[in-house]
């Protein structure tokens, strides 16, 4: 029997007889191109929730409907998905959950009115019922390396939520560029979000960057949350740290000159451990991440952090004499944990990179810290052994969209080469972890870096498909899924696509 062209696969389908098809549409659709435009719908579903009644959207000449109906049973974000020759029938237990029934409708409309070009919708009638097999499904996006508009943020946002995901990872600061407001600290955005840029031109004032404002960030947020999409803010510390300290030389520990970074890498400068100002600084800005954020974590960041400047620096000697450490490396664990500690403070709960796990043994790791395995799967694995929560987003497992997709010069994307099928095999909580370790993975994401990307376009080459991929990782239980499957339902999708005005990788998956 041929799959019904969702992704992610949904946990049960059961195909029908006859179809659900029309001209006109119900109101859900806002226009055929299906560009976000349901703000009505969904405002008039979170209410019909509270009320606790259905509600009926009918097509012009009332030959269909979209329900959308109180269920018993079903997940917090499960549905489940009736549709027969009158009405196309959401079931879930919250808005949560029908908005993911939703999507998948959508999917459904969008994916037979590409094949019409817009002239009619008929899809198999069907009964679906669907759950995620993880609660955290996201996706990072460097807004650092190059900056994105805020349109096409939330672009990418109603396109990840399309795909089942639920977390938009904010990579907002970076040695190349500082993107947030903080108030009282102009300078981190006045210089902190400007650098040179030779790549595009010869003249050496050739400037680059830009900065979102408070408005266009409680913009971006509220756009994420009517799609049920919780966006995580990432502030880099204390590495990944020229932008800050070119705006303020005196965090850092030679005091500079510093500038912010138009070249790619790891660099030696870093936060000094040694002043107590890199904590005021770092209060300002959780500050302004809980003015701006609602979601419940901030992601400190924590990886690729240079000790050499630590080393040195009489300020950071002293600091590790005062705490009795013996090598420089640990004062990383010792800010972490005072980081961790300030937003717990702030009702947050931290998020480092996998980083955060090295030279704990003497000061441990901060209680509930939250991390995120990038460089392989093994941080992950440590952290559940010691009991933390994980969210897996492993370089080496399909999760790096900024690698090339194949391997060829014609290709962009750098660093490595990760194809669709190997995005696809991707597995949050492989077997190889007990049940308790798998019990604390709390799902995945993927990344996309953007050093050397400075076209929203390429980006979107790079993105997808391989993110459609790793959404079927993270929503669909491995029995239900199958790469041939997944290869079938995707030549839906490319259309679909392209009628969204999304640039997608069309090469070989394998
Ligand atoms: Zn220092």
């Amino acid at each position: 029997m041929q799959d019904m062209c969702i992704i992610p696969r949904p946990s049960e389908t059961t195909l029908k007889e006859g179809f659900f098809q029309g001209r006109s549409l119900p109101p859900v659709t806002g226009d055929v191109r299906f560009s976000n435009e349901t703000a009505i719908f969904r405002a008039q579903m979170n209410d019909a929730f509270e009320r606790a009644d259905n509600m009926r959207m009918r097509s012009e000449s009332a030959a269909q409907s979209i329900v959308c109906a109180h269920g018993t049973g079903f997940a917090d974000e499960g549905y489940g998905l009736i549709i027969t020759e009158r009405e196309a029938r959401i079931e879930a237990s919250g808005p949560k959950g029908c908005y993911r029934g939703l999507q998948t409708l959508r999917q459904l409309l969008a994916a037979s009115l590409a094949d019409s070009e817009g002239r009619e919708f008929r899809i198999p009638c069907a009964e679906i019922r669907d759950e995620p097999r993880f609660p955290w499904r996201g996706f990072m996006l460097d807004c650092s390396r190059t900056f994105f508009s805020a349109a096409f943020v939330k672009k990418q946002i109603d396109l990840i939520s399309m795909y089942g995901m639920n977390t938009f990872h904010w990579h907002l600061t970076d040695d190349q560029g500082w993107r947030l407001p903080v108030k009282g600290w102009p300078k981190l955005t006045e210089i902190g979000a400007w650098r040179t840029d030779y790549h595009v031109s010869a003249e050496p004032d050739h400037i680059v960057g830009g900065f979102y404002t408070e408005e266009e960030i409680r913009e971006v947020v509220a756009y994420a949350a009517a799609r049920h999409i919780e966006v995580i803010p990432e502030i880099d510390l204390p590495g990944h740290a020229s932008a800050i300290l070119a705006a303020h030389p005196e965090l850092g520990c030679t005091g500079g000159p510093y500038a912010v970074e138009d070249r790619y890498g790891i660099f030696p400068d870093v936060l000094c451990a040694g002043t107590d100002k890199i904590f005021d600084f770092a209060a300002a800005v959780f500050d302004a991440l809980g003015d701006l954020f609602p979601s419940r974590f901030v992601h400190i960041g924590g990886d690729e952090v240079r000790f050499e400047r630590w080393k040195e620096c009489p300020r950071c000697s002293l600091r590790m004499k005062e705490f009795g450490l013996g090598k420089p490396e640990e004062l990383q664990a010792w800010i972490t944990m005072r980081l961790a500690n300030m937003l717990h403070e702030r009702g947050k709960t931290a998020i480092g990179w996998d980083e955060v796990l090295h030279e704990t043994e003497k000061l441990g790791l901060p209680e509930n810290l939250i991390v995120m395995s990038w460089t392989g799967t093994e941080g992950g694995f440590e952290a559940a052994r010691r009991g933390h929560r994980v969210v897996m987003t492993p370089m080496t497992d399909g999760c790096y969209l900024n690698f090339k997709p194949l391997d060829s010069q014609e290709e962009p994307g750098r660093l490595d080469i990760t194809t669709v099928k190997q995005s696809y095999a991707f597995d949050p909580a492989p077997p190889v972890m007990t049940a308790e370790q798998a019990a604390l993975v709390e799902g995945g994401q993927c990344n996309f870096w953007s050093e050397g990307i400075d076209s929203g376009r390429i980006a979107e080459y790079l993105v997808y498909p391989r993110l459609c991929a790793v959404a079927e990782s993270l929503w669909t239980r491995p029995e239900r899924k199958n790469f041939e499957s997944f290869k079938g339902r995707l030549r839906a999708h490319r259309k679909m696509l392209d009628l969204l005005n999304v640039c997608h990788y069309r090469g070989p998956l394998e």
